[in-house]
């Protein structure tokens, strides 16, 4: 029914009758729209039947990710590409008499992510269906995604993402292969001939039932599947009171407190509150995907001694880890394998994923909430921990003085890290430098012991979403100067490195970007009315707000040339457009401050006529995938300033690079992988080393107020946070932002990288003004991202961690 224009219009017709109950003539646009992705899984669904069978009948290995995040974004244009029905479907739309774009702009996108881990995790989806892998994601079918912003008055509102208001047109409710997951109570000791059996008598029972989206390959017919999960009462409702003997009051509280567990995504991937939820949504998915794993296993297999052979379960970062302790226990106590026997296997399918360095971010649960939550969980994690730390002291002895640091449970309580390393067969960082400082500095005494399951993988973006489906015009373009081989082998934008210096593709490359900032001025006039100049430099920072990202030496940047600007009235600039998209987490005092600040910049210049000639302010609110889709394409300046060793990769760094921007940034995480694939004369690097970083934290010898006394530009800049200047665009003071850098001098050293990034920013100006050179610059930027693309790190892990292959579902 999709093979041309005219079968898809008489079949979609029907369709929207049957599944509308009405006529074609009264459908609006949002009809429209969940009758046309129904239809697309529908035509999906034979072909995900037939993945799942020749996967079983090929026994191929698998690879399950499991992730607390998924941030998915949209999928209806994706799944048409992939399908190859998109031109027929726009063309078909359109002779009904409706607009393609505006049809897809009524999916609800699936935000169940904060940023770039979750998002990561999507890209990972993409590419193993692309790459014709066997693997699926595991996570929570989060009824609230991350919360809505709104900006009211310059400060950060949250409401409600209720994204399943509407339904969700890809998912499928599997019942038949719910779980229950047993959460509180006692374990019993049971002897039983000459074993030991342990049962375990909870106090909680939960259904966790998985409701499954499709994962469409490119154009290669695989469907591998993201399953979700949504927690239930095991009881129907008659049962639960006659057992209880409750009311229907106290039915109603029972069944709120179960569907808490997946109500909602901690609204914060570093720090958290209401810790026994989150504690319960971990386990809680990662119980239900084990156990699935293993039942899907045992259908077609009897013996797990060689599950390792058949499935390999990914742990994104440290939320997951709980599922090394949970295959023991079912190994053991349901299958009734000795320890040994399930460590082996144990550790054979788990490997593990290093985020970040941030301490607060490196979970550690209090040993009485494990022990409360999940008693046989725990006694099987105080094993674990006994056993390594007798092997520690039998075999490296000299690491005794550092056990408090090592084990996996130390002063009440359980380190998440230090149990993966140990319990896994893999653990990798995701940039070279972000591995190379967990080998060296937070986990060297791991390292020494388990050398050879420490490894890189650098992240990656899916170019087929961040280049290929949200920059048309550059993907047309490129595809006429290289061919198309580049949609399947990324590596081949190198290609474009032989026309890098051709002056009419220069001058085509930097149309196309014209044309894109046009796009984007178009789309930042109508959210916010602001004007902006599309023929300004569009420096973009968007990312989640956090202090070590520094979005505020950014906006202490815009704040030193307004300052410039007034002060002398024959100042000029070429002039630039900054454009900020980022949430802060909710209890984020300091963040949702410089959200403030940014906001107060904005109106200050924007409404300043001679400064608004120059420069324009604009923070988009609400940032999201969707968003991040129109703004890369036309974005000329990509702001990655981290402080140098904090920001483990990022990826964002990699999607603004692929769409042709300039990277102004510090040596940190991936953007030192960028600076060497492109070369030193198409980046603008800046400011300290990790080292020199990891040496003022490690010896001091940083003082911010010297540098407030010696810089008088940066003095200017911070003085007007306490001193009244914000007060005619009806803003007070910014203390807290002062005082952290004076008080508290400073933690992320934004003074001291201040002047290197205000003469990196003037290098920027330089170079935009000489059209040849920019393009140049674009050119191989876009050329050398290939490296950059999710199929790239995805190739990495599936031959050297999960060693997986690739499947032919033809
Ligand atoms: C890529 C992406 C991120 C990650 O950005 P970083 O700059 O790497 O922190 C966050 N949010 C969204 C919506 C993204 O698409």
């Amino acid at each position: 029914m999709f093979t041309d224009k005219q079968s898809f219009v008489t079949s979609f017709q029907e369709r929207f009758v049957a599944l509308n109950g009405k006529s074609f003539d009264e459908g609006t646009e949002q009809e429209v729209y969940q009758t046309l992705a129904t239809m697309v899984r529908e035509q999906a669904i034979p072909k995900w039947i037939n993945t799942r069978d020749k996967h079983e009948e090929k026994q191929s290995k698998q690879v399950i990710y499991f992730s607390l995040e998924f941030l998915l974004g949209r999928f209806l244009y994706n799944n048409l590409l992939s399908m190859d029905v998109l031109e027929v479907v726009q063309e078909g739309l359109e002779e009904l008499g409706f607009n393609f774009t505006d049809i897809t702009e009524y999916e609800p996108e699936p935000g169940l992510g904060n940023g770039g881990l979750g998002r990561l995790a999507a890209c990972f989806l993409d590419s193993l269906a692309a790459l014709s892998l066997p693997g699926h994601g595991n996570g929570i079918r989060y009824r609230y995604g991350l919360f809505k912003q709104k900006i009211v008055d310059g400060y950060q509102v949250e409401l409600p993402d209720n994204w399943l208001r509407d339904g969700n047109m890809w998912e499928t409710r599997r019942a038949d292969r719910a779980i229950d997951v047993n959460f509180g109570g006692w374990i019993e000791m049971r002897q039983i001939g000459d074993r030991l059996r342990v049962v375990h008598h909870p106090d909680e029972v939960v259904r966790a039932v998985p409701y499954d989206m499709p994962v469409i390959g490119y154009k290669n017919d695989v469907v591998n599947t993201l399953r979700l999960w949504n927690a239930e009462s095991p009881f129907d409702d008659e049962e639960y009171m006659e057992r209880t003997k409750g009311s229907y009051k106290d039915l109603l509280k029972y069944k709120q407190s179960i569907a808490t567990i997946s109500e909602f995504l901690y609204p914060d991937d570093t720090t958290y509150e209401g810790k026994v939820l989150r504690l319960k949504q971990q386990y809680f998915f990662v119980s239900a995907g084990v156990q699935s794993m293993i039942a899907s296993y045992l259908r077609h297999n009897k013996s797990l001694k060689h599950l390792g052979d058949h499935y390999a379960v990914h742990i994104n970062d440290t939320h997951p880890v709980v599922a090394i302790p949970e295959l023991m226990r079912i190994l053991m106590d349901d299958h009734g394998y000795g320890w040994d026997e399930a460590w082996r296997v144990t550790k054979s399918v788990m490997s593990f994923t290093n985020h970040t360095l941030l301490a607060e971010a490196l979970e550690k649960w209090p040993v009485e909430m494990y022990e409360r939550l999940l008693p046989r969980i725990y006694q099987i994690i105080t094993e674990i921990n006994r056993r390594f730390c007798k092997d520690v002291l039998v075999n490296y002895p000299h690491l005794e003085p550092h056990m408090g640091e090592i084990a996996i449970v130390s002063n009440e309580h359980i380190n998440m890290a230090n149990l993966a390393v140990v319990g896994s067969h893999s653990t990798n960082g995701v940039a070279r430098i972000h591995t190379d400082i967990l080998k060296q500095r937070e986990m060297r005494h791991l390292y020494e012991m388990f050398p050879l399951r420490f490894n890189n993988k650098t992240n990656g973006i899916t170019h087929r979403r961040w280049l290929l489906k949200s920059n048309p015009r550059l993907s047309n373009l490129i595809t006429d100067a290289i061919g198309t081989s580049w949609i399947e082998h990324p590596n081949d934008l190198e290609k474009l490195m032989g026309v890098s210096k051709d002056a009419s593709f220069q001058e085509q490359v930097m149309n196309v970007k014209q044309q894109n900032k046009l796009d984007l001025a178009g789309y930042i006039q109508a959210e916010t009315g602001i004007a902006v100049d599309p023929d300004s430099i569009f420096d973009v920072q968007v990312k989640r707000l956090h202090a070590y990202k520094r979005q505020l030496m950014d906006a202490m940047h815009i704040h030193a040339l307004y300052q410039k600007i007034q002060a002398d009235p024959t100042f000029t600039m070429v002039p630039r457009t900054f454009i900020f998209g980022a949430k802060a987490a909710p209890g984020y005092y300091y963040a949702k401050e410089v959200i403030r600040y940014i906001n107060a910049l904005a109106s200050m210049i924007n409404n300043d006529k001679r400064a608004s000639r120059f420069i324009k302010v604009v923070f988009l609110e609400n940032y999201r995938v969707s968003m991040a889709e129109r703004i890369f394409p036309g974005s000329d300046l990509s702001e990655q300033i981290s402080t140098a060793s904090y920001e483990a990769s990022g990826t964002g760094n990699m999607k603004f690079m692929m769409n042709g921007a300039l990277t102004i940034g510090t040596l940190d995480g991936a953007n030192i992988e960028i600076r060497d694939a492109v070369g030193d004369d198409h980046i603008f690097i800046f400011g300290l080393t990790p080292q020199e970083v990891m040496n003022y934290k490690k010896f001091g010898g940083y003082h911010a107020a010297d540098i407030y006394h010696a810089n008088m530009e940066v003095r200017n800049v911070v003085d007007a946070l306490v001193n009244g200047t914000f007060d005619k665009v009806g803003e007070y003071q910014f203390q807290a932002i002062f005082d952290s850098l004076l008080v508290y001098n400073d933690d992320f050293l934004v003074l001291k990288d201040f002047a290197s990034y205000m003469q990196a920013q003037r290098r920027v100006d330089e170079v935009f003004a000489d059209k040849a050179r920019w393009a140049e610059s674009s050119i191989v930027n876009t050329a050398k991202s290939g490296i950059f693309s999710s199929d790239r790190t995805i190739t990495e892990y599936a031959n050297a961690v999960w060693n997986i292959k690739p499947t032919s579902v033809k």
